[in-house]
């Protein structure tokens, strides 16, 4: 039988915004085609993680405080984090962390949050917490050669600068930063973006598109995953699409 073997970082700290439903829908995705799923909670004072160990490292958001926290005890593996990587291993970051994996993070009290530094781009808060991209989000989004929507939520103080990889355009809220056209950090092995909802629920073709490439990199193969029943899911995302879509584009 395979088997995925999932990273969960600091799900009691990143938990603000309910993205630990994305672990959720992985599960669900993969138990339904047969393939197991071993998902490793890790926090501060757990034993050291050896990144290369996993198919995939999900991390989700939180507040201020609490990245100013954590961030002590993530950077303790940066070498280890840039090594997997680089080793292709599949990293799924979504907002605070996408934060955290680039060069600093500068909160809303104007603190400087260092971060892994492993990827180039930096972000900054602006220094009133009124100020903040919260709001519906749609993308579009190129994944391996096919155009896909991506719909999600965002809800950031911290503008995000110098992502030269963006993960998809902007058609409907903020990006990376206010009226922003390019949202989140793409690579082969990385997605990180600023979409909570949570991002997999309401994206079942990205969630196939993730799981595919962690499988077929584990296994070698060029595995095709048996289609799942999305009526429900895609009768959501036509509701959501016809709605935000169809507005003018910025909210
Ligand atoms: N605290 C960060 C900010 O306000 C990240 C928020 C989040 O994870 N949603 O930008």
């Amino acid at each position: 039988m395979k088997e995925l073997k999932i990273l969960y970082l600091y799900p009691d700290i990143l938990e603000l915004y309910g993205d630990f439903g994305n672990i959720q829908v992985l599960k669900y995705r993969l138990e339904k085609r047969g393939i197991n799923v071993e998902i490793t909670p890790y926090s501060i004072g757990d034993n050291p993680p050896n990144f290369n160990d996993y198919d995939l490292v999900f991390a989700g958001g939180g507040a201020d405080q609490e990245q100013g926290i954590l961030a002590k005890d993530l950077i303790k593996y940066k070498d280890n984090i840039k090594e997997a990587v680089n080793n292709g291993v599949f990293f799924l970051l979504i907002c605070g962390a996408y934060q955290l994996f680039g060069k600093y993070y500068k909160d809303v009290e104007g603190n400087i949050i260092p971060g892994l530094d492993i990827f180039p781009y930096y972000t900054e808060a602006i220094n009133d917490r009124k100020k903040r991209c919260i709001g519906n989000i749609v993308i579009d989004v190129n994944l391996d050669g096919k155009e896909t929507k991506v719909i999600g939520f965002g809800n950031h103080g911290g503008q995000t600068y110098d992502v030269n990889t963006p993960f998809g355009k902007v058609l409907y809220g903020n990006g990376n930063k206010f009226r922003d056209e390019m949202e989140g950090f793409f690579l082969k092995n990385v997605i990180a973006t600023y979409l909570h909802g949570p991002l997999l629920s309401k994206n079942p073709e990205l969630t196939d598109f993730i799981i595919k490439h962690c499988l077929d990199r584990k296994y070698n193969e060029n595995i095709i995953l048996e289609p799942l029943d999305d009526v429900f899911e895609n009768l959501c995302r036509k509701q959501l699409l016809d709605r935000f879509l169809s507005k003018e584009k910025k909210p």
